[in-house]
């Protein structure tokens, strides 16, 4: 890769806060596909690798630069892995994003409806355990037949009443033991060091470091 200008594939404001902090120290410029013009790719797929690997390669595509993509969500033990790949649209899985006019409130909605049905999913429900997990591909180009991939996992369990302005999504529900705090009550240094995205970039970080070392 002969370019440290990357496409990212997402929308979403607070992954890509979070990428640009997590990209900054490896010299990397992040351009975010909604700032080229680019649209949401289509996510059809049942598992986090399929969805990554078509949201970098349309990114790709439409750009003409390299693109890398994560998709991630969160497992909850109780409900058999649910929302899963489907935790964006969890509580609205048929609903358009460009149905609000303003898309952050939009997104903000959803995550409010997305942790309510959560919740009252778990009702009586003894067994908190969840996992966020985080899958980034990044292709070279949009047929690159070698993507790199990298994976991620954060461990915690849900608790019923949000904490914490920080972070996004499930962030408020998602409880760290390991340092009694939820994920909204991380500051984003301390929660990219430990998060599942982190994890994530940082295995991705090492592949493309071995790759240039070869190439
Ligand atoms: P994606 O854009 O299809 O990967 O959607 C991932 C969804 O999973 C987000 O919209 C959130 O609902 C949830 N999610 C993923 N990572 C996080 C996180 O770090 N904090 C809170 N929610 C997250």
């Amino acid at each position: 890769m002969n370019t440290n200008r990357l496409v990212l594939a997402s929308g979403n404001p607070g992954k890509l806060r979070e990428f640009r902090q997590l990209c900054e120290p490896l010299g990397l410029t992040i351009l975010a596909q909604s700032e080229l013009g680019i649209s949401d790719a289509e996510e059809p797929h049942c598992t986090f690798v399929e969805n990554a690997l078509a949201k970098a390669r349309h990114a790709s595509r439409a750009s003409g630069l390299p693109a890398f993509a994560d998709d991630s969500g969160i497992c909850v033990a109780a409900l058999g892995g649910a929302p899963g790949v489907h935790s964006a649209r969890f509580a609205a899985p048929n609903e358009q994003r460009a149905r609000f006019a303003d898309a952050s409130s939009g997104r903000n909605m959803q995550d409010a409806r997305n942790n309510a049905k959560l919740i009252a999913m778990l009702t009586g429900k003894s067994d908190r355990g969840a996992h966020y997990t985080c899958v980034i591909v990044l292709v070279r180009h949009a047929e690159d037949p070698e993507p790199l991939i990298a994976e991620g996992r954060w461990e915690g369990e849900i608790v019923d009443t949000p904490r914490g302005d920080c972070g996004f999504g499930y962030d408020p529900h998602f409880f760290v033991p390991a340092w009694n705090k939820t994920a909204a009550e991380l500051p984003a240094h301390e929660k990219n060091l430990i998060s599942h995205r982190g994890k994530a970039l940082a295995a991705l970080a090492a592949r493309l470091h071995s790759v240039r070392r070869e190439a």
